[in-house]
């Protein structure tokens, strides 16, 4: 984006204050839930300006190829691309990873299971993580980051994905221990002798049922893979593997941690304690009061 400061008046031109107001109205017709914050999000983005330097250059002009790309974006964002795909990054862990369109985007909630892989991590011996479905690589480079004596092992079943992921690994400079691999589920880790040495094994799967596709806001619907969302008919699909196999994978005492839906812990519990091995269920609400997390020990 071209940095356009100082702001050279012109003359007719609109101040950042007047193009703002505009931008909210046309966003909020367009049924955008936090219009004045998305409108400020693109316009910072246009200007090269961190968000609160607008409030201190509210009156300024905004000169006329600033304005131009400002209202591309904003009609884009009207017509429900996610904004975090129009700026091309998102915030997660206090980190930024960048987004592509067609990969899942980091949301706020999955931060919960990073938060509590990091609040059960012993410090001082090295760890071995797998992130199952790492879409753009949130859980595991958040995650080998805040652990710098962990390695972590990621996988999806994108190339695409995997290629995002790789990068913002390398953003972070945690490459040399964050493994990127192909394949669906478990099916990646095959052949690494990983069996029995696992501590924490931590994935947001694909939860949304098949039936709740359609009700989904457009960004998520028209923008996201399906792929990286969707699971069957109860949206537990994923769950059956993750919870039957895991006891393979982890050491005795490691770890299981999943981010799951709404209304699917009951269930998800019950795949967890079929297995004779797992116990020590936790669920972890999020900041909705949503059962959004679920842990189990192996024993
Ligand atoms: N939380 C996501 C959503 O509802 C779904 C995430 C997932 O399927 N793992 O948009």
């Amino acid at each position: 984006m071209p940095h356009n400061l100082p702001l050279s008046p012109q003359k007719g031109s609109r101040s950042l204050q007047e193009v703002l107001a505009e931008a909210t109205k046309l966003l909020e017709k367009a049924g955008i839930d936090s219009p004045r914050l998305d409108a400020e999000v693109l316009l910072s983005a246009v200007l090269s300006l961190p968000r609160h330097q607008l409030y201190t250059n509210l009156n300024e002009p905004i000169d006329s190829s600033s304005l131009r790309l400002f209202r591309r974006l904003v009609k884009k964002r009207a017509s429900r691309v996610p904004l975090q795909y129009i700026v091309g990054h998102v915030e997660f862990m206090s980190l930024d990873f960048l987004t592509k369109k067609g990969i899942f985007i980091p949301r706020p909630e999955t931060e919960l299971v990073v938060e509590a892989v990091l609040e059960r991590a012993d410090l001082t011996r090295p760890l071995i993580i797998m992130d199952i479905g790492t879409g753009s690589g949130s859980i595991a480079v958040s995650l080998a980051f805040n652990l710098s004596h962990a390695e972590v092992y990621a996988s999806d079943i994108s190339q695409k994905a995997l290629r995002l992921a790789r990068f913002n690994a390398k953003r972070y400079l945690v490459d040399d221990r964050v493994f990127f691999l192909k394949g669906s589920l478990y099916g990646a880790f095959k052949g690494l002798g990983l069996e029995g040495k696992v501590d924490f094994i931590a994935s947001n799967p694909p939860y949304v049922p098949e039936g709740e596709w359609k009700e989904l806001q457009p960004e998520v619907r028209e923008h996201e893979a399906p792929e990286a969302l969707i699971a069957g008919k109860d949206g537990v699909d994923c769950y059956r593997e993750i919870t039957e196999v895991a006891p393979l994978w982890l050491r005795p005492g490691g770890w299981l941690v999943l981010e799951i839906g709404e209304g699917q812990a009951a269930p998800i519990k019950e795949l967890i304690l079929k297995e004779k091995s797992l116990g020590g269920v936790e669920v972890i609400k999020d900041l909705q009061g949503i059962e959004r997390v679920i842990i189990a020990r192996r024993g």
